[in-house]
């Protein structure tokens, strides 16, 4: 029986699936995210380490190590260099996060939950309608708003 969320890299070499429809979906506006990415922000939604099968590909793991001090592996495609999922999160173990543009059908998944590291966004985007945070959600008000946090994990 095929996993009822299937998605891929730019050029097709990685692919993956997973079964659990994710319950966190998340736009990230980290600094990291914007250079690893490309894009003003990066959506992403969590998948248990178990449910997530990693089809085809081998990803390129690049460790990076988080504005909180927890470590992480952001995963890219060797031959595209499309960034498709992190894994081995200090902060979050057994979970992976993967991004939400590659997704083989992204309405699939439900819409962000909440918006992080908002310290980070760019003037002219517009907030959605949920939760704001200006770094990660857990440790938000332990940061003192003159100090611009950096990268999410
Ligand atoms: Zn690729
Ligand atoms: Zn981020």
């Amino acid at each position: 029986m095929s996993a009822k969320f299937t998605g891929r890299c730019e050029c097709g070499a990685i692919t993956y699936e997973f079964n659990n429809a994710p319950d966190f979906v998340a736009d990230c506006y980290c600094k990291d995210c914007q250079r690893s990415s490309g894009g003003v922000m990066a959506s992403y939604f969590s998948v248990a380490e178990d449910d997530f099968k990693l089809l085809s590909g081998n990803p390129r793991p690049y460790a990076y190590v988080a504005d909180s001090g927890n470590t992480l592996e952001r995963n890219f495609c060797p031959d595209c260099g499309a960034r498709v999922f992190t894994n081995k999160l200090s902060g979050f173990p057994g979970t992976v996060f993967v991004m939400l543009g590659s997704l083989d059908d992204p309405e699939t998944v439900r819409p962000p939950i909440t918006e992080i590291f908002t310290a980070r966004r760019i003037s002219w985007t517009k907030p959605l309608d949920v939760p704001q945070h200006w770094a990660r959600p857990d440790v938000d008000e332990g940061i003192a708003r003159q100090h611009m946090p950096g990268g999410c994990g």
